[in-house]
């Protein structure tokens, strides 16, 4: 079997490296025309470390990120409702990792062009149409200057994100992703450790939030580059978003200032950290409504461009990296079955439990523990409560945040 992946994010490549460990040949498509560092943070729960780990690239990444020892939800006045071990720490055997979004993209990047014959990846190429020839697919791509690219394979993959031009194919009526109404800021900045330097620190609930945590080491003794999001809501879910979701949109400090008030952190001066941060982003936070297929004869599609969802729970990535997984295996290993079927069977094992993650992230994946607890204590002086247990019992918030593990596949149980 030959496939052809558009797209050479974070799925299409770790798609291409898990399909060469399984002898299968491929071509990755990648629209634009030059790799740029782009983007900020990203967090690999365990589930997706572990897959990474069948492809050798848990030591690199290592390398370049930093582990997660510990997750503190609070709420906005700064009292913790969750304060937990992660990682290695929690007793999982990979770790979690947080690290920029450039740096997992180049250890996927080099891990290509080290291990796949030359030619594999090819730049400036826009996937444009595909159409079946009866014993395959025939796609074509589109380079800037206008010249069509034309490559015959087995199967087509869609791994060309949240704006997915397969998907378009697919279902020419969807229309644009659909706004949560949430706006995102996101920054990364030279900034000293908070606490042992490996750990989340997220405050408040889902529509007033702000979250940090390090990323890689930072420039100088003592600092580390230190990735922050706030999030607030600006309107309905469904509302019309305020401009295209485009993860490049620079922002102003000035927007954030009031917002930030609302924040108490003793660790750390939050505000003084979005000031340090000389270019930062918004980003209309968007999903789309999760389809009921994601197949269509020879083509199939994965990662954002099957499943975008909202970032709560961090499982972007991870869920685009264990699609990439399951489909490597079952093109490795078709058992005799039709590329129809083998896509068929991806689609089988994939579609129910990641659409249950993108709902779970649309109510604020584990998160939702401090909704639940800024609910119960608004009408308290300073929303501030004297006992977390009468508010909401531990295993209330224990029902929320492990629940929300198991549901997405990275209990610990899970993943070993
Ligand atoms: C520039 C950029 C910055 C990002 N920054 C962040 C971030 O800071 N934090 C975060 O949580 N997530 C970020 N993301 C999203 C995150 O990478 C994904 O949610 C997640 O990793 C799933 O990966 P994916 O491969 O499905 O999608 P993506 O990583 O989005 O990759 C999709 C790829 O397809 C390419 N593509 C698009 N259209 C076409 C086409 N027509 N033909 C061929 N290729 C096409 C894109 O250029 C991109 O390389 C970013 C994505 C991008 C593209």
């Amino acid at each position: 079997m030959k496939v052809i992946i558009a797209g050479g994010g974070i799925g299409g490549l770790s798609l291409a490296l898990f399909l060469h460990k399984a002898g299968v040949p491929c071509k990755v498509f990648e629209k634009v025309p030059k790799i740029q560092h782009l983007g900020v943070g990203i967090t690999l729960l365990p589930h997706a470390v572990k897959a990474l780990d069948e492809i050798g690239l848990v030591e690199a990444l290592d390398r370049l990120g930093v582990q997660t020892d510990r997750m503190i939800f609070r709420t906005r006045a700064g009292q913790d409702v969750w304060n937990a071990p992660r990682g290695l720490a929690a007793g999982y055997d990979v770790p979690q990792i947080t690290a920029h979004r450039a740096d997992i993209h180049d250890v996927l990047l080099d891990a290509v062009s080290e291990r796949l014959p030359a030619g594999t990846l090819t730049l400036d190429a826009a996937f444009e149409s595909v159409e079946d020839t009866g014993d395959g697919v025939r796609a074509t791509f589109r380079r800037e200057d206008g010249s069509p690219l034309v490559e015959d394979g087995d199967v087509l993959i869609g791994a060309d994100g949240i704006h997915s031009a397969v998907r378009r194919w697919m279902n020419p009526d969807e229309g644009a992703p659909r706004w949560s109404g949430l706006m995102l800021w996101r920054g990364s900045v030279d900034w000293p450790s908070v606490m042992d330097g490996h750990t989340i620190i997220n405050s408040g609930g889902i529509d007033r939030k702000f979250i940090f945590y390090p990323i890689g080491p930072g420039r100088t003794e003592g600092t580390q580059l230190m990735n922050w999001a706030c999030v607030v809501r600006q309107a309905e879910p469904g509302a019309p978003a305020p401009g295209r979701e485009d993860w490049n949109r620079e922002a102003k400090a000035e927007v954030l200032h009031p917002i930030l008030e609302h924040f108490t952190v003793p660790e750390t001066d939050i505000r003084a950290m979005v000031d340090a941060t000389d270019v930062f982003w918004d980003f209309p936070m968007c999903d789309r409504d999760p389809l009921t297929s994601w197949t269509r004869g020879r083509v199939t599609l994965m990662g954002d461009a099957a499943h975008p969802m909202y970032p709560f729970g961090a499982n972007g990535s991870a869920q685009a990296i264990l699609d990439a997984r399951a489909l490597g295996r079952l093109c490795g290993d078709a058992g005799g079955r039709t590329p129809e079927q083998v896509l068929a069977a991806y689609e089988q094992e994939r579609l129910g439990p990641v659409n249950e993650v993108v709902a779970g992230n649309r109510s604020g994946g584990p998160e939702r523990v401090i909704d639940e607890v800024e609910k119960r204590i608004a009408d308290l002086p300073g929303e501030r409560f004297d006992d977390l247990e009468s508010v909401l019992p531990l295993a209330e918030r224990d029902a929320i945040v492990n629940g929300y593990s198991r549901m997405a596949g990275f209990a610990n149980e899970q993943v070993r």
